[in-house]
């Protein structure tokens, strides 16, 4: 079992502290198991007292012994947990302080997730900006961050994302206040449908591409025309992949990682125009998870941000689905409060 990285493939890096992290992840797990039973227990009696307050009228209410009510956080009664956070160093220090050290790492990788569309990560966030996150533990699993409040002293901005689920769709996604989507979409895009974007140039990582995680089996196609150069090179690391090389225009490298069985037509040599279908994404090679690194290049060692090479647009929810965004809007920024970071 390994924890759920949003870096999902890329080059392996050698931990010295490998055990001790296998500790903290078993040590994590109980701790959240332990965090579930305590919730379960602490409803259970709430729910007694509301069913029995329906089945009797209020004079018999009123001689009964009455206890004490119970302080109700909403936050724990909507199972969610909140960090804030005021930013004095890194930000994984001040979410483990905050969220303590069990799911403080893996916190600060999913919310590293929304902050990089607001600004670049680590650089970028600065001195006394303040953090709120909603968010829940989950065992096995990255922790599910419900909404995101950032004041940045780069942008001079207060940032908010809210995770949503539009009926009919397989996927939630994060939101910003008006309804538009949090992440850019490519216009071209090499992957046809996706969860969400799992690592980027610019948070920090080092790492080349970026990675969408989605389903094996989804569409991968050509974002412009080119000839295959090469596949299923460093099979190890790579898995399934291709490296497509622009026809004209900047001559600029595709490398597409970690596909399904790539189809017998895929050869070097082979021409293609921009959004052919190429392969299918998969879960092959040196990959945590199921998911496409798609990686930019110019030359044999100039990197390139998709999101500078690709034209972008941010889509929007569809109108019929405005008023439950919004309710659901007004409830995450309830249980967000007013910040106390810092405090
Ligand atoms: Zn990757």
């Amino acid at each position: 079992m390994r924890p759920n990285l949003p870096t999902l493939g890329g080059p392996p890096k050698r931990n010295p502290f490998g055990p001790v992290v296998a500790v903290s992840v078993i040590l994590g797990a109980a701790a959240g198991g332990v965090w579930w039973w305590k919730q379960r227990m602490a409803d259970v009696p709430m729910d007694v007292a509301s069913q029995s307050a329906l089945t009797v009228d209020a004079g018999t209410l009123a001689q009964a012994p009455v206890a004490p009510p119970l302080p109700t956080d909403p936050v724990k009664a909507a199972g969610m947990e909140r960090a804030s956070i005021r930013i004095e160093g890194p930000l994984e220090t001040a979410l483990v302080q905050a969220a303590g050290p069990e799911v403080g790492p893996a916190l600060a990788q999913v919310v590293t997730r929304t902050l990089v569309w607001w600004v670049r990560v680590p650089g970028e966030i600065l001195r006394g900006d303040t953090l709120d996150v909603l968010y829940q533990r989950r065992p096995n699993e990255e922790p599910l961050v419900y909404a995101v409040r950032f004041v940045s002293g780069k942008t001079g901005q207060t940032h908010r994302a809210y995770r949503f689920q539009p009926t009919g769709e397989t996927n939630a996604r994060y939101y910003l206040p008006g309804g538009d989507e949090l992440e850019l979409r490519m216009e071209h895009s090499p992957i046809d449908s996706y969860e969400q974007i799992t690592s980027l140039l610019r948070d920090g990582r080092g790492h080349k591409g970026v990675d969408f995680r989605a389903p094996v089996g989804t569409t991968i196609r050509a974002p412009f025309a080119g000839v295959i150069k090469r596949k299923n090179w460093n099979f190890g690391s790579n898995g399934n992949c291709i490296e497509l090389v622009e026809s004209g225009g900047k001559g600029r490298r595709a490398l597409f990682l970690h596909l399904a069985e790539l189809p017998r037509t895929v050869q070097a040599g082979m021409r293609v125009s921009a959004g052919q279908v190429l392969a299918q994404s998969g879960n092959t090679g040196h990959s945590f998870a199921p998911h496409l690194h798609y990686q930019l290049m110019l030359g044999e060692n100039r990197v390139l941000d998709p999101f500078d090479q690709h034209k972008t647009f941010r889509a929007a929810l569809a109108a019929p689905q405005k008023a439950s965004f919004e309710t659901e809007v007004q409830r995450l920024d309830g249980l967000l409060g007013t910040s106390v970071a810092g405090k």
